[in-house]
């Protein structure tokens, strides 16, 4: 079996609408799925010209409304679309469906006989849109019928640790005989690794669907194959990855993925969110990652899952990467290096002695910058939320600390030289400055601070606009990212390929 067949799910409401976005993605997949039930009514009835309207093998489905499909109508009128779709079979195979799929509990042997005559490959599957599907090798074995269906099951996972029971079953598996597709966004990576699933085919949306498809575990065929190299992905593939909870945002995978090929790497960066460290752990050691980042909220809670860390995490209290090595997992801190260089370089200042800077925030992300801001030799004031934290990472240095509220006014202006915001507040908000999106809405600046916040999406967070508008020097995380994500590759690239 050759690598796992890229497919296109088409949910358009009319089969031109179909073809067009099919086109746009045609040099990325080899399959197309047509989903009859997002058709108007009107355009059930050409279903079967789509073949040769589109030129790219087509799977035809119909899925009812209880395996999280659309058509409404009864089993009666989908089998006579059915037939209405496999009749009349072309002598080019390419105008007729090249696969079509029934339900598990869908039988019609008429149609099944038309699909195996006309060489229409029939993909026989079972949809759990609520739960994860248990002893999937049994599962499949009763699905198989005729002996020549590709038995699918698609199922809905309740955390990662139905991922990596997942990944475990398949691993049994013979490759490419079956299509295994954990849904929703803990099963994104099911899609990418579609090759250690030994699934035969993956399913891709269009980007077109929504502006953030791996928020719903999607990807669409474009990101697939540029950023994760899917068609190079074999059973040798190194594997690293970046988790955390709840991983909407990332551009770690971007990073990485682009940084492979350069450096002559067979190696890809998935993202797996998870909900604790324990279920992280699991699955990196299960499909044997080599290494992963950690973000938020889960960089302290990871170190009591590794072996060893490097001296730097046990002074921060951090760890934002985990690499396997020889003698097991151990723990570093790239934010750290990440956030001194991009400092230096945005305040044009090698050594920060004589500054007085403000932290705001005394999360995972903080306490590297708070040991940066300490080595660099500034005196600093750490604002949180929670006050007991900011105290706790405060004492260690001899810095000070206080609330995060308007009673802190005047201790921001006593640390004003440089402003830096570790908070994720503003993280993922586009709109204009306020309390909710900005931690330091309540103080005024005069124009004189330099500020600098560690989000990066969106590049110009709301505290960074309106510092702006106040005349402030201001700078995002996207430099601490891109120093600290080169520091981490330099840590992977010491275990690639290693057993
Ligand atoms: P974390 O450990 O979960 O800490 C979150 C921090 O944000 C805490 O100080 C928390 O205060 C504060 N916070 C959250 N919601 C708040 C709210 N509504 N009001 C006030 N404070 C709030 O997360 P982290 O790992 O430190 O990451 C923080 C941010 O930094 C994230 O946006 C992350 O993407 C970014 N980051 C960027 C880079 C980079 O390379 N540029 C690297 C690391 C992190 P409490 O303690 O009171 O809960």
């Amino acid at each position: 079996m050759g690598r796992p067949l890229v497919c296109l799910c088409l949910t358009g409401r009319t089969l031109e609408e179909d073809v067009a976005i099919a086109k746009k993605y045609q040099n990325y997949i080899d399959v197309v799925e047509l989903r009859v039930d997002w058709l108007e009514e009107d355009e059930r009835l050409k279903i079967r010209d789509f073949p040769s309207m589109v030129g790219i093998p087509t799977l035809l489905t119909i899925r009812r409304i209880v395996d999280g499909g659309r058509y409404e109508e009864g089993e009666s009128s989908r089998t006579m679309l059915f037939a209405r779709a496999l009749a009349f079979a072309d002598s080019d195979p390419m105008n007729n469906f090249a696969y079509v799929d029934f339900e598990e509990d869908f039988n019609v042997p008429s149609l099944q006989d038309a699909a195996l005559a006309f060489g229409t490959k029939i993909i026989r599957s079972f949809h759990d849109m609520k739960n994860p599907v248990k002893n999937i090798a049994a599962r499949l074995e009763k699905m198989r019928t005729t002996g020549y269906e590709i038995p699918k099951i698609a199922c809905m996972p309740h955390n990662l640790s139905d991922v990596t029971e997942l990944f475990k079953e398949a691993s049994q598996l013979p490759e490419g005989e079956q299509i295994l597709i954990a849904m929703g966004s803990y099963g994104l990576p099911s899609r990418i690794l579609a090759e250690r699933m030994h699934s035969y085919l993956t399913f891709t949306s269009p980007a077109e669907l929504s502006a953030n498809l791996a928020e719903l575990g999607q990807i669409d065929p474009i990101t697939l194959s540029e950023m994760y190299h899917f068609k190079n992905i074999t059973k040798d593939t190194t594997i690293y990855g970046i988790t955390g909870f709840p991983l909407k945002v990332t551009s770690s995978p971007k990073i990485h993925n682009a940084a492979y090929p350069k450096e002559g790497m067979d190696a890809v960066f998935i993202p797996f969110k998870a909900d604790t460290v324990e279920e992280a752990k699991a699955f990196a050691d299960l499909i044997g990652i080599k290494g992963f980042s950690i973000t938020i909220p889960h960089k302290e809670k990871i170190i009591g899952q590794l072996d060893s860390v490097e001296p730097m995490v046990t002074a921060i209290g951090a760890c934002n990467t985990a690499v396997h090595e020889k003698a097991g997992w151990k723990g570093y801190n790239t934010d750290c290096i990440g956030f001194e260089k991009a400092l230096q370089e945005f305040t044009g200042l090698k050594t920060l002695e004589g500054k007085k800077v403000s932290i705001i925030g005394a999360g995972g992300a903080s306490k590297a910058v708070v040991y940066a801001i300490y080595n660099l030799g500034a005196k600093a004031c750490v604002f949180n939320r929670t006050v007991s934290k900011a105290k706790a990472i405060a004492d260690i240095y001899g810095f000070e600390y206080a609330s995060l509220g308007p009673e802190s006014i005047d201790k921001i202006k006593a640390y004003s030289d440089i402003i830096v915001q570790t908070t994720s507040k503003g993280m993922g908000s586009t709109e204009a400055s306020n309390s909710d999106n900005d931690p330091i809405y309540f103080y005024d600046f005069e124009g004189t601070e330099m500020v600098t916040d560690i989000v990066y999406e969106p590049e110009v967070t709301p505290v960074m606009a309106r510092a702006k508008a106040a005349g402030c020097k201001v700078d995002n995380g996207y430099n601490m990212l891109r120093y600290q994500g080169e520091a981490q590759f330099k840590l992977y690239k010491g275990v690639y390929g290693s057993k």
